[in-house]
């Protein structure tokens, strides 16, 4: 009886600090777990939330093709608001070298448009705010525009969809990768 106490006191010791290590491991896993999936969000505090995704993917796009580009150094801002223009989704105004340019999205525009059309247009503007480009209206020969530098005041046809979106940003960074010439 002695014994059987003694025994099931030394089980019952086992038993705890298994109970404790099995009890502590998990915490220790969830903490490791939970620290690296935080999800890391870039912010550009001088851009209206809802664009910095596209911000973003611009970003991300030139880093791709091997160039540096920092839209929060650069001080480009961005806002959504209604512009009073017709049939315009999007604008960039440059203040010449004085300050850097500013990104405004029509706010109708950005109610109804899917995200594909929005970045089409934010990539648009910040072609114009940040890369300097102006306008080019080529064509290809089936009707379709050559860039998304297009002013959509001419004929050509968009052409930006999932397939296609790869070699409209290549022309955007590097025009050159189309010539028509
Ligand atoms: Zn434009």
């Amino acid at each position: 009886m002695l014994f059987s106490n003694k025994k099931s006191l030394f089980y019952s010791i086992l038993f705890f600090s298994f109970f404790i290590m099995t009890a502590c491991q998990p915490d220790a896993v969830e903490d490791i777990a939970i620290a690296p999936s935080e999800p890391e969000i870039r912010e550009f505090p001088l851009v209206d939330e809802r664009l910095w995704p596209y911000f973003e993917r611009f970003e991300d796009a030139a880093r791709e093709r091997g160039e540096r580009v920092d839209l929060v150094t650069a001080r480009i801002s961005g806002k959504i608001e209604a512009i009073d223009q017709e049939h315009v989704a999007g604008l960039c105004t440059t203040f010449g070298n004085a300050r850097p340019g500013s990104v405004t999205i029509d706010a109708e525009f950005w109610s109804r448009a899917g995200d594909l059309f929005k970045e089409f247009i934010v990539f648009h503007e910040l072609g114009h705010c940040f890369l300097d480009r102006n306008h080019r209206e080529d064509t290809f020969s089936n009707g379709q525009c050559v860039s998304i530098m297009r002013s959509g005041t001419l004929d050509c046809r968009d052409n930006y969809n999932v397939a296609s979106r790869v070699a409209y940003i290549d022309e955007l960074f590097e025009p050159s990768t189309v010539r028509l010439d």
